[in-house]
């Protein structure tokens, strides 16, 4: 059925790995500006008359990466797709009109978690180096400490999933991505899921809503 879902929420509230069973599930293509900027932090970004000249100096103090940038990617990963599920964009108001000139959406799922929750979920998290599974020290370990479950990679603990970073792009949230949720309240296919349940119970709740909005 090729659906095509925005995931919205707050960093650390599940979108990367709800992301990936829908994409399994569905059949989808994850489209995620983090990801994608994570593989261009050095990317000479200076002659688009941004503050700093690469990705990386935004993405390490958690700030937002100039919009002209992400537009862009999300333009090109967008062309040669049918289903997807976008995860981490938009971010502000003029990533959300930028997007709706790009697409279609058919589900718009938020995913809500208590701030809390949110700081041990991100300086907790583990990602693998090789093909980029998330885990948990806690509420997600993998069976071999350190090792990915999927392809046997090193697991590492992003740049900016420290304390001080996290605090930062919490706050750049509420000022710019919470917003962006209320122009969406109204689509078609908007679902608010609680995200605050084991990955697994949240994955029945985001599974459900695709199936039926979709
Ligand atoms: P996001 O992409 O929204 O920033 P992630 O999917 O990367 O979030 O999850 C952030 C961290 O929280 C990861 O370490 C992940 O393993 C863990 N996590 C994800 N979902 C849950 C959940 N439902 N309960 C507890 N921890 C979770
Ligand atoms: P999280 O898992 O915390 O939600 P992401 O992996 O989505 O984080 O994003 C990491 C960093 O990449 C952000 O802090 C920001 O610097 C940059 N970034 C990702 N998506 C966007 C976007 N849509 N607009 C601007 N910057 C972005
Ligand atoms: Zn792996």
């Amino acid at each position: 059925m090729n659906p095509k879902i925005l995931i919205l929420g707050p960093p650390g509230a599940g979108k990367g790995t709800q992301s990936e069973r829908l994409a399994d599930d569905f059949g989808v293509e994850h489209v995620t500006t983090g990801d994608a900027l994570r593989a261009n932090k050095e990317m000479d970004i200076s002659d688009m008359d941004t503050e700093y000249d690469t990705p990386g100096e935004y993405m390490d103090r958690g700030d937002l990466v100039p919009d002209v940038v992400v537009d862009a990617m999300v333009g090109e990963a967008l062309s040669d797709v049918e289903g997807f599920v976008l995860d981490g964009y938009p971010r502000n108001g003029d990533q959300a009109e930028a997007l709706r000139e790009m697409t279609d959406l058919d589900v718009v799922l938020v995913l809500d978690v208590p701030e809390e929750e949110l700081v041990d979920r991100l300086t907790g998290r583990r990602v693998c180096e090789d093909c980029g599974t998330n885990y948990h020290v806690e509420f997600n370990r993998p069976e071999e400490e350190g090792v990915c479950d999927e392809c046997g990679g090193d697991l590492y603990q992003r740049e900016d999933d420290d304390e001080e970073s996290v605090r930062n792009r919490l706050s750049v949230y509420h000022d710019n991505t919470e917003p962006v949720l209320e122009l969406y309240a109204d689509h078609d296919g908007y679902v608010e899921i609680d995200g605050d349940q084991t990955p697994d119970e949240v994955w029945e709740d985001v599974r459900a809503a695709v199936e039926a909005e979709a």
